[in-house]
């Protein structure tokens, strides 16, 4: 393994380090931190469970913590940036994050877990599961060791739903998004934008708003000019309206609904054979895990 991974059995070597987990609000780090505290309670009594809040999460996000919190019998600590995703778009030149520009992760989720940790030596616990084929977010700092239980134990996805089944159950969000994260992350895909507008209209109009700014630069012929275009839209595909537009399109054309569900199905068993492994979650891992 590389400097910065480790396995469990090594974990007696690091007597005085920290030990964290970091909870995204997605289904597999809850898993595993329920799956800490039933297989390892000994690391269970002295891990910091954590969530970064971008302050842009979805209320179902805090909902399935408090639950996941009471479950756990721990504090699951909040950390933030301090400042909220308005400050750092003014402090980005309105240059809205994308997955070439992604300041948000960096800004709003890493840098708060790195002033967390400062330069204490500690062992970060990971929710890459054995049927995967990623890394997640592995700081390049060499204080921070990053181990991966569901790997080493052979768990795979089908182990995850069970887990949470038999204890917080699934959150509520992926009846109709495949990921935690903002509200407006730009992973979104078509029939998810579509989701966030059904189910949290109000949400789905500030990041249309964010869209819609009118944004200027100096010319030096013609003065104050409008921009926009790619880097102020949300997608490279174009506008949310007009991601929104095309899946109620499709929608209509397949007589499919947002979620893929068939009527006579639960949404928790659809989720279950719905893929979650493509490419583009592999950039999003640090806030969706
Ligand atoms: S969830 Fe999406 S928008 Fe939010 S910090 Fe992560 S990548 Fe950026």
């Amino acid at each position: 393994m590389a400097d910065n991974k480790m396995s469990m059995s090594s974990l007696s070597d690091l007597k005085d380090a920290r030990h964290v987990l970091g909870i995204s609000g997605g289904k597999d780090s809850a898993a595993l931190a329920i799956y800490i505290k039933d297989q390892y309670p000994d690391i269970h009594k002295k891990v910091e469970y954590f969530f970064t809040d971008t302050g842009a999460e979805l209320k179902e996000i805090y909902d399935f913590l408090d639950k996941l919190e009471a479950h756990l019998g721990k504090e699951i600590i909040r950390l933030s940036s301090g400042k909220d995703f308005d400050y750092w778009l003014t402090m980005h030149n309105e240059y809205l994050p994308s997955a070439q520009q992604r300041w948000c992760t960096r800004m709003m989720k890493i840098k708060p877990f790195e002033e967390f940790v400062g330069d204490d030596l500690v062992v970060s616990y990971i929710g890459i599961r054995a049927d995967e084929n990623r890394e997640g977010y592995i700081s390049k700092k060499d204080t921070i060791k990053a181990v991966f239980p569901f790997i080493e134990d052979g768990l795979v996805r089908d182990d995850i739903f069970q887990i949470l089944e038999d204890s917080v159950g699934i959150p509520e969000y992926y009846k109709w998004r495949s990921r935690s994260g903002c509200y407006f992350c730009f992973f979104q895909r078509q029939d998810e934008w579509l989701g966030l507008k059904r189910n949290h209209p109000e949400l789905f109009e500030k990041a249309r708003q964010f869209e819609r700014r009118v944004r200027t630069k100096y010319d030096w012929k013609d003065g104050e000019i409008p921009i926009n275009g790619h880097g102020y839209t949300w997608s490279s595909q174009g506008s949310i309206d007009e991601l929104v537009a095309k899946a109620e399109k499709r929608e209509k054309e397949l007589g499919i609904i947002a979620t893929n569900k068939k009527s006579s199905e639960k949404w928790q068993e659809t989720l279950k054979t719905m893929m979650d492994d493509d490419p583009e979650d592999q950039a999003c891992l640090v806030c969706s895990l």
